[in-house]
This record gives C-alpha cells, sequence and structure tokens, in this order.
C-alpha cells in the first residue's frame, strides 16, 4: 500500500535553479516524537518534494523515501527524541532518491500524512503514527513489500542454491572487492572521515593494483551507495568471482584495536568485540529497511553446508596467504592478525570470502597510516602479492579434484 505518494513537485512560477537545488533538511525544525501511544514525526525541508511512506516488519521499521534530500552533516541522533524509536539512520539511498528509516519499539500503522508548504518555498511532511496489532503490521508490510517497484532491495539471496565453479589457473583470476557501507550507513565516523568513504577510496586504488597484474575486478559499489549485505554477495556470484574480499575500517569502542585484520567467517562464536562488530554490520541492513523475511529455503541451505566444506579451507589458505604477504611487506597489522566472526558478507557458500579491516578509524596511529598513499600502496601490493601466492596451489587442487 503506497499510504502517501505525495507529488509534491509544486513548483510553478519556481525560479529555475530551485528545479536543482537539493531539497535540505532542517533538524533543529524536525523531530520524532511520543504522541499518546503513538508516534509524531516533523521533517522540515527547504522545499517540497515527493516521498512515499511504508512499512517493514519483523522488526517494526517506518520508512520514508524522498526525493534526494541533503542531510547534511545533522545525525540522525540529533533528531530522534522519542523513546518509541529504537533505531534511526537517513541519507542517500538509491540514486535520486534519499531514506530514512525509524526502528519503532512496537507494530504501527499511519494514521495521517500530509506535505504542507510553509513559508519562503519551504515544506513540512507530519506524519502520525499510531499502535497496531502485530498481525496489522505484516499485512500492511506485506502490501507495501508488493508495491515497492523501484525501491525495492533485492530479496536475501544467501540461501541461493551455489555453483561451484574453482579457479583452475586457465583464466585471470576474479576479485570482488568489496567497499563496506555507503549511502544511508556510513559506518564508522572519525571527525569528518566516514568509514563508508575512506574504504572506497581504498578499495579504487586496490582495484587498479589488481588490474594493472591481469587480475578481473569488480566492486559492489563505486560510489556513495547503500548495498545490502546480500547484494554484496549476489554481486560476487553473478560476476563469478573467485575471491571475495570486504573492505573495511570499524571504530571498537575498547581502543585496542590497530592494524590491519583479517576476519574469517566464524565456525562458532568468537570474542566479544568480533561479536558486536558483526552485529552493528547487520544492524545497518536492518536499519536501511532490508526486508529479512522469508530466508529459509532448507533444501539450499544443506547445499550450502556441502559447499562450505570444500570453500573454508580454501578460504582459510587465503586468509594465511594474505596475513603472510601483508607481514612480509612490513605493514602493521593487529596483534591477532587473523580473526573470525559471524559477519553476514562472509556467508556466501562457495566463494572465498574474507573481511579485511585494513585499520580501524578509532585508532589515531590507523586514521595517519590510512591518510597515507605509501602506506596504503603497500598494503595494496601486498594484497596483490597474498591474493597471487594462494591461487597457484589453489588452482593446482581444483585440476586436481576435477580429475
Ligand atoms: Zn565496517
Amino acid at each position: 500500500m503506497i499510504l502517501a505518494l505525495l507529488c509534491g513537485l509544486r513548483i510553478a512560477g519556481a525560479a529555475a535553479e530551485d528545479l536543482n537545488a537539493l531539497a535540505v533538511l532542517d533538524p533543529n525544525a524536525s523531530f520524532l516524537r511520543d504522541q499518546g501511544q503513538g508516534l509524531a514525526v516533523r521533517l522540515a525541508i527547504s522545499q517540497p518534494v515527493p516521498y512515499r511512506v511504508s512499512f517493514l516488519a519483523d522488526p517494526p521499521r517506518l520508512v520514508v523515501d524522498f526525493r534526494e534530500v541533503d542531510f547534511g552533516a545533522a545525525p540522525p541522533a540529533a533528531a530522534d527524541r522519542s523513546d518509541r524509536v529504537t533505531g534511526l539512520a537517513w541519507g542517500p539511498f538509491i540514486a535520486g532518491w534519499s531514506r530514512m528509516v525509524a526502528l519503532l519499539d512496537r507494530p504501527m500503522r499511519l494514521a495521517s500524512a500530509e506535505e504542507v508548504a510553509g513559508a519562503g518555498g519551504k515544506a513540512v511532511i507530519r506524519l502520525a503514527l499510531q499502535p497496531t496489532t502485530p498481525a496489522d503490521l505484516a499485512a500492511t508490510a506485506a502490501r507495501d513489500a508488493a508495491a515497492a517497484g523501484d525501491w525495492a532491495l533485492p530479496r536475501p539471496a544467501v540461501t541461493a542454491a551455489p555453483v561451484m565453479h574453482r579457479q583452475t589457473g586457465d583464466a585471470p583470476l576474479r576479485v570482488t572487492l568489496d567497499p563496506g557501507h555507503g549511502g544511508l550507513d556510513p559506518g564508522a565516523e572519525s571527525g569528518k572521515q566516514s568509514e563508508a568513504a575512506t574504504v572506497l577510496g581504498f578499495a579504487l586504488e586496490l582495484a587498479e593494483v589488481l588490474r594493472r597484474a591481469g587480475m578481473v575486478v569488480d566492486l559492489t559499489r563505486e560510489s556513495d551507495v547503500f548495498v545490502p549485505l546480500e547484494t554484496r554477495i549476489s554481486v560476487a556470484r553473478a560476476a563469478k568471482s573467485d575471491v571475495f574480499l570486504s573492505l573495511h575500517a570499524d571504530a571498537l569502542a575498547e581502543g585496542e584495536a590497530t592494524g590491519a585484520t583479517i576476519y574469517k567467517l566464524a565456525r562458532k562464536a568468537s570474542d566479544n568485540a568480533s561479536e558486536q562488530l558483526a552485529e552493528r554490520h547487520d544492524r545497518a541492513d536492518i536499519l536501511a529497511g532490508v526486508d529479512l523475511t522469508g530466508n529459509d529455503d532448507e533444501v539450499a541451505s544443506v547445499l550450502m553446508d556441502l559447499a562450505r566444506t570444500e570453500t573454508q579451507p580454501r578460504a582459510d589458505r587465503l586468509a594465511e596467504a594474505l596475513r603472510s604477504a601483508i607481514q612480509s611487506a612490513g605493514v602493521k597489522m593487529h596483534r591477532h592478525p587473523v580473526q573470525e566472526a559471524a559477519f553476514s558478507v562472509l556467508k556466501s557458500a562457495d566463494i572465498p570470502s574474507l573481511l579485511i579491516e585494513v585499520g580501524f578509524l578509532s585508532s589515531a596511529d590507523d586514521r595517519a597510516r590510512l591518510a597515507d598513499p605509501v602506506w596504503r600502496a603497500g598494503l595494496e601490493e601486498a594484497i596483490l602479492a597474498g591474493l597471487q601466492a594462494w591461487a597457484i596451489p589453489d588452482a593446482a587442487e581444483a585440476r586436481l579434484l576435477r580429475q
């Protein structure tokens, strides 16, 4: 159900430059507040924009999509003033559109929605939400999903049946690089520096290094857009990649974390910090409005487990090859250079997948290193060397298994 698709392009008489001007949110005049048992949302923007309201269940979420709105530097938390909103994210979503997602502490429904013109060509979007039953929210969410069209994020694809193919050394190695975060999910932040921008820059440089060495490289994103975790895996699968490397530069409150760190998919629970890191990445997807329902194909799960039996040792050897190459290059690594965590993005059963924290934005030393092009080039060359060192015996094994 498209509850409110307002063609807010009331631009008659507007100056031509206004047509291209980005609407800007005024965080000081915007709020999400308790209203009785429900929620009142007020979003003050510099000009009217088309917008759409929809809902997601499990967990309950309010989603507002706008024609591109500049949220400026305002952190979502600045406008979150209701206990009923347990999480809030906003920012670029898909090309030309922005999204706000509010995680609700109970099922709610839209009671009213309006966009009113204010003084000086400004506009206010007002939404009123009322509590509802879980069943009503589920029905609304199902209707919204059916009507999502261009706003729909791809369905989770993790349980898609694996397609086993292995590099045998007779074709260039295909690598998917996955710059973490992006769009309304900036990842870790340190001052004006975001993890999303840091790792995108690193990934684009690394892609060039690998391509110059003859590898074929795909990227899960090449700009500041939001990409769901499951889609990142789908990109690698569609590209028939031999290797998937997710690149991050997270922050850890512990303050201990410094130096490049390689993460493998955890077979069992790993330490607290790793678990929190993995959870935070999944939470960004939930906050962005990814629909996590309907992801339990049992036949596919069995096939996945079979595939993983062969893939996991290959990923282990890749982690070891990368660690060895990075340390040989004299690049600073974490005191535990290879760790395990339950990162969703590593759950591809058929493609050896690793997550590399190129450094931690919470560490001043790491931030300085990441800003240094010479240091980055050293790490990029080391990753190339690690991939090359791994690919030769891996291809030999594949040829052997094929006989
Ligand atoms: Zn991250």
